[in-house]
């Protein structure tokens, strides 16, 4: 279990919070990175991203930050675990064929709860609740050539990059992604978040 404890908020205090923010990002005192008002008209004519983002829910993971990007830079994907699922796909497919962004990233990050539930399934048969399980299932084709014989840590960084791989994998198997990776315009590269420090580590 984590020992960090929760926020403390209360619900209602939580969504106080969010709109204080979206009033200060409208207002331009955010404490982030502020847009001006004539790119979100700019933008609103359309959207342009240089790269699509598969990356997992995980709070401490923002794309946009780790990556110094503004509005309409990145289309990006967040679901637990940055795993591959029919809707996964396709938004993938939609960037692709309707966004035409060159780049394609599936970013893992280091300490993925989603990748630690998964390796507890693989070694110990641990089930979660019935929807996490789905999620967890989504993970575990990629863990196949876990090694056991690993420390609990150096296991779940293996697993994470593997889960990437597993997610680049299946796309790659599928005809449009063989097709585009045969056109070379398209790019698709894992990548490795590290929470501990903010570094974005490219897969070979
Ligand atoms: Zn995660």
């Amino acid at each position: 279990m984590s020992t960090i404890p929760d926020s403390g908020l209360k619900a209602d205090d939580a969504l106080q919070r969010l709109k204080a923010g979206n009033a200060r990002f409208v207002a331009g005192t955010a404490r982030f990175p502020t847009v001006q008002k004539e790119i979100l008209a700019d933008l609103a004519k359309g959207q342009h991203p240089y790269a699509t983002i598969l990356s997992c829910s995980d709070s401490r993971v923002p794309p946009e930050l780790i990556f110094d990007a503004g509005f309409g830079e990145l289309f990006i994907i967040r679901v637990a675990g940055n795993v591959l699922s029919p809707e996964i796909a396709g938004s993938l497919q939609y960037a692709g064929r309707h966004l035409h962004t060159p780049l394609f990233v599936m970013l893992g990050h280091t300490n993925c709860g989603a990748v630690a539930a998964a390796i507890e399934t693989r070694l110990r048969g641990t089930r979660e609740h019935s929807r996490i399980q789905l999620l967890v299932e989504c993970i575990l084709p990629g863990l196949e050539d876990l090694d056991p014989q690993l420390t609990p840590e150096a296991m779940l960084a293996q697993a994470v990059e593997a889960n990437v791989r597993w997610t680049m994998r299946q796309i790659l198997e599928t005809q449009e992604g063989r097709e585009r990776q045969v056109e070379g315009r398209v790019k698709l590269v894992g990548a490795i978040y590290e929470i501990e420090t903010g570094l974005v580590r490219f897969l070979e």
